[in-house]
């Protein structure tokens, strides 16, 4: 067994996960000061202190996008369009009618009318990995929703995919910075970057924090930080595919964490046995350990026991690994994405099955939903209430408005009753 692959309590995680993100409330806060005062030039002077780049301009030009494909295979272009395809698809189903009026009663006619924001930004995590599947998942559902001026953010050194990404997407502005700097120019402005509505997209913990930070000024989807796997399993689960779950959210980043929650003591030993095989020739194993660190399994005394540990920790994704799979979703009630069974590993949600994989992270899950159309739209309450309806409920208004004190309010009815 892998020396990381230890015991953990349900307090030791929460307390861990909430815990990376307020440790760096001080530099960022830091950061967001510097681009409010100095704007663009905020923006180089930080990526060249932390991404270690000496910009011309702030704005990746079409004509980098163009020649990206040069350096991108053909397969992978074609992969990049089929994924397109399926979050397409996946996220039209989400779209609600752009108005709906339903009379309730006769001359009172009540709806809503769906409107998608006027200009979003989206943030791609480009630090320690490449993410052109994050410009999909991100953009595609604001695109879908309807969103007239899409903007992004990622850090400089841009990958050739990652911009092959923004060009299938249809993305209408591009910036090459990352980090806080990134969210606070989009959510305050500079000279070069106008402001957007909402944040939204995955990224480290500077990156949340800063979008935490910023909500004042653009509202934000939800904190979506280091990457999470949870594993709810019992003694029938393949270990090794557990294990290949659990690595795969490892490579992430050092602050990714996972854990298993089972009944069964054999199976949290045979995964870290599977855990430490597959660790050794892994390209980014640096990484892999390190989130390892403080990964691990909760041994639950019984699968319903195991299924309330799973909802008190909420975690990002949820991988269910039983002999009733189903039957273990319907007690499940906090997850950001869930995934049934043997073959369905994380990573179908991560690239191209359709659903997306920008999810709440940290337990946030409890109270916020995976990224989708709804989070780029607004809904409008409509009514229309004529001479008849307004003679039914009369009385109430007035009777009430009065109570309240609000004379006005009752002779806005009266008036127009008479
Ligand atoms: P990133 O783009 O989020 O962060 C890189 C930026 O951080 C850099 O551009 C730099 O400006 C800034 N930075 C680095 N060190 C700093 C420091 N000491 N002080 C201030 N700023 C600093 O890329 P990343 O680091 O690779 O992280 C990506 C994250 O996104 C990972 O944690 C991954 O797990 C997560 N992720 C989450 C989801 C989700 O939906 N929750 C999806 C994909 C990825």
């Amino acid at each position: 067994m892998v020396m990381f692959w230890q015991p953990l309590s349900v307090e030791s995680w929460i307390g861990m996960r909430r815990g990376s993100l307020s440790d760096v409330k001080d530099s960022v806060n830091t950061i967001i000061e510097d681009v409010r005062v100095n704007g663009d030039k905020a923006l180089f002077s930080l990526t060249e202190k932390f991404d270690h780049q000496k910009l011309s301009s702030l704005a990746i030009s079409s004509e980098e996008i163009d020649a990206a494909y040069d350096h991108v295979s053909p397969e992978l272009v074609q992969a990049l369009i089929e994924a397109e395809a399926r979050i397409t698809q996946f996220h039209e189903l989400q779209k609600s009618k752009t108005l709906w009026l339903e009379e309730m009663e006769p001359g009172i006619t009540l709806g809503v009318k769906t409107t998608p924001l006027d200009r979003i930004g989206a943030y791609i995590p480009g630090g320690r990995a490449a993410y052109p599947s994050t410009v999909l998942m991100t953009t595609v559902a604001a695109r879908v929703a309807g969103v007239p001026e899409i903007v992004v953010c990622t850090p400089p050194k841009v990958n050739p995919l990652t911009l092959v990404a923004l060009d299938i997407a249809g993305v209408d502005e591009a910036y090459q910075i990352g980090g806080a700097q990134a969210v606070a120019a989009m959510a305050l402005g500079t000279e070069t970057i106008r402001p957007v509505q909402k944040i939204v997209g995955p990224g480290n913990v500077f990156v949340t924090q800063a979008k935490m930070m910023l909500r004042e000024y653009a509202d934000i989807d939800f904190p979506a930080g280091p990457s999470e796997i949870g594993i709810i399993a019992d003694a029938s689960a393949e270990p090794r595919y557990i294990a290949a779950d659990v690595l795969a959210q490892a490579e992430h980043d050092p602050n990714a964490a996972c854990v298993l929650v089972t009944d069964s003591k054999k199976l949290a030993a045979e995964v870290g046995d599977e855990i430490a095989q597959q660790i050794a020739n892994a390209p980014r194993r640096e990484i892999m350990e390190k989130a390892l660190a403080h990964s691990g399994y909760v041994i639950a005394e019984s699968m319903e026991d195991a299924t309330d540990l799973m909802n008190r920790i909420a975690p990002e994704h949820l991988s269910i690994q039983t002999v009733d799979a189903l039957s273990t979703l319907s007690g499940i009630r906090h997850a950001g994405s869930i995934f049934i069974g043997p073959y369905t590993p994380v990573a179908c949600g991560d690239y191209a099955s359709g659903t997306n994989h920008v999810l709440p992270t940290a337990g946030y899950a409890k109270s916020y939903s995976a990224l989708d159309v709804n989070h780029f739209m607004k809904r409008s309450q409509v009514q229309m209430v004529t001479r008849e309806g307004l003679e039914s409920i009369g009385d109430v208004i007035e009777a009430l408005a009065t109570a309240e004190g609000l004379a006005a309010h009752a002779n806005s009815v009266r008036l127009r009753r008479e």
